[in-house]
């Protein structure tokens, strides 16, 4: 998570929302990833760690320990991918009351995902995590933040929401 809170220091760099990722083996980082684009739905940190990792021939399979760490709960596009690639593990920090997906069970099971447990361990250094979202709401002037969108996650983060610390 250490690596993903990086990540997503970096993205507030550049005035993006904070959020990082890393997919690991067992304790070797394979890649690391943040959100790259304001305001663009498919440059979510996930997809693009996911796509430094898994684009072109891998060896990588559902018998090998694979966590994503993130520092922030997964939107659907990601919760989606991460279910159909080789990860065993999700790790993140900040709950997402807004659009987080991490707690959604397959109504009845597909058959392709009967076999595919997923391990989900939730706030893990969520308060590092919360004070880099609340840094970025303080300074963006992104209009999507700034005429107040996702306000259940705003609120979170400015300690009015339901909270899960760990
Ligand atoms: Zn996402």
């Amino acid at each position: 998570m250490g690596f993903a809170l990086e990540e997503a220091r970096t993205a507030l760099e550049v005035g993006h929302l904070p959020v990082g990722a890393v997919v690991a083996l067992g304790g070797k980082v394979l890649g690391r990833g943040r959100k790259t684009m304001a305001s663009n739905h498919l440059d979510h940190a996930e997809m693009n760690v996911f796509r430094s990792v898994f684009t072109g021939p891998y060896s990588l399979s559902r018998s090998d320990p694979i966590t994503l760490y993130v520092t922030l709960e997964p939107c659907i596009m990601c919760w989606g991918t991460l279910r159909h690639l080789p990860i065993k593990r999700l790790v993140y920090a900040m709950p997402d009351a807004y659009g987080g997906c991490a707690s959604i069970e397959f109504h009845g099971h597909p058959p392709r995902h009967l076999s595919r447990p997923l391990e989900v361990l939730a706030g893990v250094r969520q308060e590092e995590a919360r004070l880099l979202f609340l840094q970025f709401l303080e300074t963006t002037t992104e209009p999507f933040w700034v005429n107040g969108g996702a306000p259940e996650f705003v609120a979170q983060v400015r300690g009015r929401g339901n909270s899960h610390a760990v």
